[in-house]
C-alpha cells in the first residue's frame, strides 16, 4: 500500500454515527475521512483518496456492507495491512468469530461511549 493519508476511515451508513465518531477522533488529533457505505469505502480506498491506517467499519449497510469490505481488503496483496476495527450493534458470538475469522483486528459494539472509542483507537494506532 502506498503511504496512508489519513489515520481513519469511518464507514457508516448513519449520518448521524459518522459525524460524531468524526468529532471524537478529531478531538485526539486524528485525521478522519468517511464513507456512508461499503462500496463507497472500497471506492476511495482502491482510488486512493483514502488511504487509512485504521477503518472503522459498520457491518449493517446498504450497497457494500462490512463483511463484504472485510473481505476485500483482506484478499488483496496490497490492501491487508489496513487494521480494520469492526464497529457494529451486532453483539453475537457468532459475529465477533466471523469478524476474527475474515482478519478483523478488533471489535467495538454500538451504542458506544466516546472515551471507550478514544482509548481503543489510541491503542491500535500507537
Ligand atoms: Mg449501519
Amino acid at each position: 500500500m502506498d503511504a496512508p493519508n489519513c489515520d481513519v476511515l469511518v464507514v457508516d451508513d448513519e449520518p448521524d454515527t459518522l459525524l460524531l465518531a468524526r468529532r471524537i477522533l478529531e478531538m485526539d488529533k486524528y485525521t478522519v475521512k468517511t464513507a456512508a457505505n461499503g462500496m463507497e469505502a472500497l471506492d476511495m480506498i482502491r482510488k486512493g483518496i483514502a488511504l487509512p491506517r485504521l477503518i472503522l467499519l459498520d457491518i449493517m449497510m446498504p450497497k457494500g456492507d462490512g463483511w463484504y469490505v472485510l473481505e476485500a481488503l483482506k484478499k488483496d496483496e496490497h490492501l491487508k495491512t489496513i487494521k480494520v476495527t469492526i464497529f457494529t450493534v451486532k453483539a453475537f458470538t457468532k459475529d465477533y468469530d466471523k469478524a476474527k475469522a475474515l482478519g478483523a483486528d478488533s471489535y467495538i459494539t454500538k451504542p458506544f461511549r466516546g472515551e471507550k472509542l478514544l482509548e481503543h483507537i489510541r491503542e491500535k494506532l500507537k
